[in-house]
């Protein structure tokens, strides 16, 4: 007998529209009927407009992610821009010398380690196919209440109408409503950070190169655009991201090229500008029967070395596909021990990232001379190569 379930995602940010494309395509004979449901209006996508505030360093085997589901001819066809290499060093040093971090695409073979990609395209280029897919899309609806019930969920949305889930996806986020509403706790780290975010036009060119300073306040990171320009996400002190917010445009140039240390000369102001207080988040659990949760709404990191999206997405997939064996194996997609394999095959990667991009952030915002020379001395190992350069690589390519 044809079993079908219903799985209510509610959440249709990258993570959330990607898990369900993967899940709609349920497996032969066993179907699932998919609903999506986002409190934000549906995302517009216009190649014709300026590239939006938010960007997202997408690793290569993420990109291979969007190619499965038929996304990325897309995402291609706008405006993804490739990065070949990536600079990283400490406030006292520069990029060129031996204690700065490199890698470059050309080192492994692979034409790119990554691209950079508008939030509002990977959403776009996920909704087209959506379009095609027999799911149901439903935006600018809130959610006000998820209650369990005996083998589901209850989903009220704010226009009062019901959806019963046999598996509720929460994919809302670092706030997720899905996961207090679930009763399942969040450890917090703040990083007493702010992310101030713009685009910059650089007096030299980017030479395709993914750039990061660190200073004592927080990382400064430069992304290349197509066009020329920079994606500038400066990590800084709360108070420094509220002036950068407030200054004029040739001072927010100043404050950005003193802060660059003029790698690329000066920068100029071309563009939207926005703040996004930081702070680590860690869900205890992922899974309780017919319940999951992915991406932001599961764990959030710091931005420093943009793996946030990534893990999200690799979430998604590993969802999916413990979802299809379990029907496959003639099981109910919601039962725990299916949930829980889910759970175990993600958990513990994401937590290592969450914890080593908080003492990446720690290590460089100290004065101390004994932990800047272990680290100059790290990062010279790091740059000869072996084992661990081989595992940063490959989770810089995602393919890890
Ligand atoms: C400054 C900055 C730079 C970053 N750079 C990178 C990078 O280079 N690379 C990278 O991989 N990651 C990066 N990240 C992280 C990345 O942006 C996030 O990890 C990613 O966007 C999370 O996606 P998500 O779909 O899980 O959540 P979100 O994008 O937050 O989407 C959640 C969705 O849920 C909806 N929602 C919320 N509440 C409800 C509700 N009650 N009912 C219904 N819908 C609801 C929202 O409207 C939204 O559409 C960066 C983050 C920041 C802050």
């Amino acid at each position: 007998m044809n079993r079908r379930y219903r799985v209510v995602v509610v959440g249709g940010g990258v993570t959330g529209l990607m898990a369900a494309m993967l899940l709609g395509r349920g497996v032969p004979g066993e179907a699932l009927e998919v609903t999506v449901v986002d409190a934000a209006p549906r995302p517009d996508f216009s190649p014709d407009g300026d590239v939006a505030l938010r960007v997202s360093a997408i690793a290569t085997g993420t990109a291979a992610l969007f190619e499965e589901v038929g996304a990325w001819d897309h995402v291609a066809a706008m405006r993804a821009s490739p990065y070949e290499s990536m600079r990283v060093w400490d406030e006292n040093d520069s990029p060129d010398s031996a204690t700065a971090l490199r890698f470059d695409a050309a080192e492994f073979g692979v034409p790119q380690l990554g691209f950079i990609v508008e939030n509002v395209l990977l959403q776009a280029a996920l909704l087209q196919r959506l379009d095609d897919a027999p799911v149901d899309l439903r935006f600018a609806c809130p959610i006000r209440a998820v209650r369990r019930e005996a083998r589901c969920y209850d989903i009220e949305l704010g226009n009062g109408t019901r959806l019963a889930a046999d598996l509720v996806v929460g994919a809302d986020g670092a706030r997720s409503f899905v996961r207090s509403a679930a009763g399942i706790e969040a450890q917090e780290w703040p990083y007493e950070q702010t992310a101030f975010v713009t685009h910059l036009r650089p007096e030299k060119p980017h030479r395709a190169t993914a750039w990061q300073r660190f200073l004592r306040d927080g990382p400064l990171g430069m992304l290349p655009l197509a066009d020329g320009r920079v994606s500038v996400v400066w990590s800084t002190t709360p108070g420094r991201a509220q002036a950068a917010l407030d200054a004029d445009d040739v001072a927010l140039g100043r404050m950005l090229s003193d802060a660059s240390d003029y790698v690329l000369g000066e920068l100029g102001v071309a563009g939207p500008r926005g703040a996004f207080p930081l702070c680590a988040r860690h869900a205890q659990q992922y899974v309780l029967p017919n319940l999951a949760l992915i991406g932001d709404a599961a764990h959030a990191i710091h931005p420093l070395a943009g793996q946030g999206a990534n893990l999200g997405l690799q979430d998604a997939a590993e969802l999916a596909r413990q979802v299809h064996r379990a029907l496959g194996a003639g099981l109910h997609p919601g039962d725990r021990p299916v949930l829980r394999r889910y759970e175990r095959a993600r958990k513990g990667a994401n937590a290592t990232m969450l914890h080593f991009m908080t003492g990446l952030n720690r290590l460089f915002a100290t004065d101390s001379k004994f932990v800047e020379g272990i680290r100059a001395a790290g990062m010279r190992v790091f740059n000869r190569g072996g084992p661990i350069r081989e595992h940063a690589v490959k989770v810089a390519l995602g393919v890890d």
